[in-house]
């Protein structure tokens, strides 16, 4: 591959000797009218540099465009409806690369997609070997795990250096979960998350359950609820399905709430108002509302360019509609974790939620004030 033809995995990377390499994306537009569409020639090649079966790019184009997608595998073809300029879809790809790709932990693209027998699935990485959560409730993720990975890989870039793991589909994820969890423990140089990762510890909860009844994820099934019903349901209708899950307790079902509920909201701060009861039934514990910040850093994370700087306004919308208290926001503003949002972009929302957090300190100090003079 040469220089110009090709791009780093992941493209933020600079450094030319980069070892990850994909080809630049290519795009031919065909047809007109309404069945114009915009052909992928070198899709099979770009997803062999991935390690990733070429339907998932093309998916992932169609769901992020809004667009259907015609798949051939058989004939390698891989087609987008619609006309679409093929710097966007680049620019897409950079996202699915992030989502699906690179390790979560060290962002290298040598990873494989586990899907456990709970139905979620995590990218695990060959040079540091962590495991890091695939985002379930993004759309592509039920078409992964409905599409599972082959096992047997065909000339992906890294099975040629022995890939070792591949009975890992196989392998049972409550092991695999414990295993994490240890990991995760063992990680010296990992301070800011000495606590267990509240977020796994679940997972081997539910991968204990889902072994039992070998039934769908509850938290799955509120999701596609809410997305199906999203512009019609009441939040008593939502809260009732929750109910009916068993999840109405959980802080889980208040992040999938928010995750499923505000992924599309240009409003954020706003419908936080419209929606404040649903958001505290679950609960109102220290728990419940660290949970609904981490549902609401994971909403920002997904749109970062424009909801990065509404972080203020998104945080106040949650403490003026008593969601989230003042210390919940203190406690949270004192260090950034990684337990809900990639680090680097948890660093990110601290910086933008500072002149709350500010504004929220110099208040309490106000009422102290006040109440000295009582
Ligand atoms: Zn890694």
């Amino acid at each position: 591959m040469s220089p110009e033809n090709s791009y780093n995995i992941p493209r933020s990377v600079k450094d030319a000797f980069h070892r990850y390499k994909m080809p630049r994306l290519q795009g031919k537009i065909e047809g007109k009218g309404n069945g114009i569409k915009t052909v992928l020639p070198n899709i099979v090649d770009v997803s062999r540099a991935l390690s990733r079966p070429p339907a998932y790019a093309t998916k992932y184009f169609g769901g992020e465009l809004g667009a259907q997608v015609q798949i051939e595998e058989k004939n390698e073809k891989y087609i987008v409806n619609g006309a679409h300029d093929v710097a966007k879809l680049q620019d897409l790809l950079d996202g699915f690369i992030d989502r699906y790709v690179i390790c979560g932990v060290c962002k290298n693209p040598e990873t494989d997609l586990i899907i456990g027998k709970d139905k979620n699935i995590v990218r695990k990485c060959m040079a540091c070997g962590k495991r890091s959560d695939v985002n379930m409730h993004h759309g592509l993720a039920k078409y992964i795990v409905n599409h599972p990975p082959p096992k047997e890989k065909k000339g992906g870039q890294h099975a040629s250096a022995g890939n070792t793991n591949g009975d890992d589909a196989d392998a049972d994820h409550v092991a695999d979960a414990l295993e994490d969890l240890a990991l995760a423990n063992g990680d010296d140089d990992d301070n800011e998350d000495e606590d267990i990762d509240e977020w796994a510890a679940n997972q081997v909860e539910e991968a204990a359950a889902a072994n039992d009844e070998d039934s769908d994820d509850p938290y799955d099934q509120l999701g596609d609820f809410i997305r199906e019903n999203r512009e019609t349901a009441t939040d008593r209708e939502i809260f009732a399905k929750a109910t009916e899950l068993h999840l109405s307790k959980k802080h889980r079902a208040a992040i999938v709430v928010i995750l499923c509920l505000f992924e599309e909201s240009v409003t954020v701060a706003k419908d936080i108002a419209k929606h404040d009861k649903l958001l505290m039934s679950f609960g109102t514990s220290d728990k419940h509302q660290r949970a609904i910040i981490g549902g609401f850093e994971r909403i920002i994370e997904e749109r970062l360019d424009v909801l990065l700087p509404k972080t203020p306004a998104i945080f106040k919308a949650l403490f003026d509609e008593e969601i989230v208290e003042e210390e919940a926001f203190i406690e949270w503003g004192k260090k950034p974790s990684k337990k809900y949002v990639d680090k680097e972009v948890a660093k990110k929302i601290h910086k933008a939620a500072e002149p709350f957090i500010q504004w929220l300190e110099e208040a309490e100090e106000e009422d102290d004030d006040d109440d000295d003079e009582d």
